[in-house]
């Protein structure tokens, strides 16, 4: 039986890879889970009049229009610092450049928030917490790329244009590969679940993308990967003195991934004696739902619903 009297968020989690939505009433429970591929739901050619499709097909199924108080989507973009614009997504070149917020709210008539995917991982694991007023936290989501999200004055560091906090496309010198933003040499070229398939597919095809590390933990390949991945973090830990560091997204949640090991480098290229000594590193839950609930707990706030 549907619940018909209750009032719900729709959260959107929109990944390099997967798409996941789902219902969250204001008690925080999730109802109506889905996980889609990518491209089983955006068509590159209509990409928002297929998301406004699959919206709509999601409401249909699930609920009545009436019951949905507003939908929140989170993208792996860069987002417009008025929040209605999409400007930059390196892995779903499609969604750069598109007005989304104001054609969703036109065919619905209902609010529709977005926000950098990363920004709303992080907030599930901040409303998880005791975070303090004066807290920095910073997050760090190994994915399809590299996402980050920066916390400081209880709020996402959004930049002048909302561009801050996309250390997966720092510069590294001496690298020449040209990344999908359209620079060369970006760390996300070799720091995150696409350059992890690459070493893959060109050392361990022997053994199933998913046992990588399970077979080839120790291989000193392996470990290249582990500090490419730890310099970036590292960096930003020298930059902000954190008060907490959140590592998570796919590739951190793959059978076992090398976290002790990942957790001593990331200390080696840490400044001594701080921000190294009592650096609190925390892993995000390994969940399909957290960026929804992020999504729903931002949302919920903003609408002064709690
Ligand atoms: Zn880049």
């Amino acid at each position: 039986m549907q619940r018909q009297d209750k009032s719900y968020v729709i959260g959107v989690d929109i990944g390099g890879t997967h798409i996941r939505i789902g219902a969250v009433a204001s008690d925080n429970s999730l109802s109506f889970f889905q996980k889609h591929k990518v491209y089983e739901v955006i068509d590159v050619d209509q990409p928002i009049e297929s998301l406004i499709f699959f919206l709509d097909a999601y409401i249909q199924e699930n609920l009545r229009i009436e019951q949905v108080l507003a939908v929140g989507m989170g993208f792996p973009s860069i987002i417009s610092k008025d929040k209605k614009s999409i400007h930059s997504t390196p892995n779903l070149e499609c969604l750069s450049n598109t007005n989304i917020v104001d054609r969703i709210e036109a065919f619905f008539s209902i609010p529709v928030f977005i926000e950098n995917d990363v920004n709303y991982l992080l907030q599930f694991e901040i409303a998880k917490r005791d975070i303090g007023e004066q807290d920095i936290v910073l997050g760090f989501y190994i994915g399809t790329g590299f996402g980050n999200s920066i916390y400081i004055n209880q709020q996402f560091l959004e930049g002048k244009n909302g561009a801050a906090a996309e250390l997966g496309h720092i510069p590294v010198m001496g690298n020449e590969e040209i990344c999908q933003c359209g620079n060369v040499g970006c760390i996300e070229m070799h720091a995150s679940g696409k350059a992890l398939v690459a070493l893959h597919k060109k050392y361990f095809s022997d053994v199933p993308f998913h046992q990588v590390f399970a077979k080839y933990g120790s291989d000193s390949k392996i470990d290249a990967f582990i500090r490419a991945l730890a310099v970036p973090i590292a960096t930003e830990i020298n930059i902000f003195d954190p008060h907490l560091v959140m590592i998570g997204g796919g590739v951190i949640s793959m059978e076992q991934f090398p976290k002790e090991r990942l957790e001593y480098h990331i200390q080696s290229y840490c400044r001594k004696p701080y921000p190294a000594q009592g650096l609190k590193m925390e892993y995000a839950e390994d969940t399909n739902a957290a960026g929804i609930l992020g999504a729903a707990t931002a949302i919920f706030k903003k609408l002064g619903v709690s």
